[in-house]
């Protein structure tokens, strides 16, 4: 509560005249804060604070602001069919820009819950929860992923997947696909077409290793049914933001097909 508003003295209510009637409605200062702590409570990361939609720099190209627009159709019917997106893409091409982006406006613009979850650290959380000693349990830790309207799982594959790690990624991505809650994914890990037509093959990670290969046949073919594909292939997102790439002109190449539902 905010005493010094001018506007509602801390009372969080205002009145306004709509046809002839005072009505009142919540002060923006409400607004503004409950919009604050749900930015807070969406554990973005400090380096990825100010990433919005709008100052995702493309360099001028048009694949990468094909792809932009692509993503703002799918905000504004969000959620929409309530399939989510996978940001596939090699290390650096902005992935992880757009998908906080997507939080930021999904949450100012629309007051809609999101969480960011780092893929290793959530693994990390979760075992350590195995601890005897650690005062969090394994459902502290999972239970805000499960239920929040959208979820972020960013660079998903990046760890070695053991069959542990099989069983409780399904288990999260079955539970939000059957409570058809949207999940955002970014890789860095391609599918075997991406290397075959790709152009900038070099730029992968791995480029003998498919994210099929990093979770497993089953993860991928439920990817599949919950997630639209956009694959981003571009210069590296540093090197696009100076003046020397962007005189170049910038290549890049966009696929953005969508998945078919089984
Ligand atoms: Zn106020």
């Amino acid at each position: 509560m905010n005493n010094q508003c001018p506007f509602c003295h801390g009372t969080t209510w205002v009145t306004e005249e709509r046809n002839g009637v005072l009505v009142g409605r919540r002060c923006e200062c409400f607004i503004n804060n409950h919009k604050r702590r749900s930015i807070e409570r969406a554990n973005i990361p400090t380096r990825y604070d100010n990433c919005y939609l709008g100052n995702f720099n493309t360099g001028g190209n048009q694949s990468l602001i094909n792809i932009e627009n692509q993503i703002r159709q799918y905000l504004v019917s969000f959620p929409g069919d309530s399939r989510g997106l996978l940001l596939q893409g090699p290390p650096g091409v902005g992935k992880t820009h757009l998908a906080v982006g997507i939080i930021h406006y999904l949450i100012e613009d629309k007051g809609i819950p999101c969480i960011f979850c780092d893929f290793r650290e959530l693994l990390h959380s979760i075992r350590s929860t195995y601890d005897h000693t650690s005062q969090m349990s394994e459902n502290t830790i999972i239970a805000p992923i499960l239920s929040t309207e959208l979820l972020v799982l960013d660079e998903l594959g990046a760890e070695k997947t053991t069959q542990w790690v099989r069983d409780t990624l399904m288990f999260i991505l079955n539970h939000r696909y059957n409570q058809m809650l949207p999940t955002i994914i970014t890789t860095n890990f391609p599918d075997r077409d991406d290397l075959v037509y790709s152009s900038y093959r070099d730029h992968w990670q791995e480029q003998d290793e498919t994210l099929e290969d990093r979770i497993g046949i089953r993860l991928r073919s439920r990817l599949h049914e919950m997630c639209m594909k956009i694959c981003i292939e571009a210069e590296d997102y540093r090197k696009r933001t100076s003046q020397s790439a962007f005189q170049k002109g910038i290549r890049g190449r966009l696929e953005l097909r969508q998945e078919e539902l089984p």
